[in-house]
């Protein structure tokens, strides 16, 4: 049976957003419509709500503490090295990173906690609008030639044309 793909739609009522799940066998087919029965698909923004920046939630804080970690053999002790682990989680990884940082868990002593703070800052809609009008002063300076300076070029633009044809002087436009 050739790859086939089965479009599902996020639970939260009324989200369009979807995902796929690619299958080859009716008991893979089964497998993904027991899994979305159980543990429905959600996007992004609906998985876990609380973590989703937004105008009316601009930070977050998340710890994640160096610790060892249990080795799960016959002989039991601890592995190697350290893990970074949320509270109350006994897995967890020796390295983690986000945007701008990594950090290595086992650089550090046992117990360091890692406070990963994300916190959006939106634009102040008065200041935007400070921004906006002085861009707007500069690009009229632009724009604006000094009037003193105008009047120069525009007299000696003008005294050229009288040199070079003193008939016509009268009619340019910078006469005016
Ligand atoms: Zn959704």
């Amino acid at each position: 049976m050739a790859e086939r793909t089965k479009v599902v739609r996020c639970a939260e009522n009324g989200c369009s957003e979807s995902t796929f799940y690619t299958y080859r066998t009716q008991r893979e087919y089964a497998e993904i419509t027991q899994r979305q029965a159980q543990r429905p698909y959600k996007c992004t923004r609906h998985d876990t709500p609380d973590e989703v920046l937004r105008p009316d939630n601009t930070e977050r804080t998340h710890v994640l503490v160096a610790s060892r970690v249990p080795f799960m053999g016959r002989r039991g002790g601890w592995l190697p090295g350290l893990f970074w682990l949320e509270e109350g989680r006994d897995s967890g990884s020796g390295f983690t990173f986000g945007p701008g940082f990594k950090a290595h868990a086992s650089d550090f002593p046992e117990g360091t906690r890692l406070v990963v703070t994300a916190r959006v800052e939106m634009p102040d809609p008065a200041e935007d609008e400070a921004r906006l009008s002085g861009a707007l002063a500069l690009a009229a300076d632009d724009i604006t030639p000094d009037p003193d300076a105008g009047l120069e070029a525009i007299r000696a633009r003008t005294k050229s044309a009288a040199a070079d044809a003193p008939a016509s002087a009268d009619s340019t436009p910078h006469q005016k």
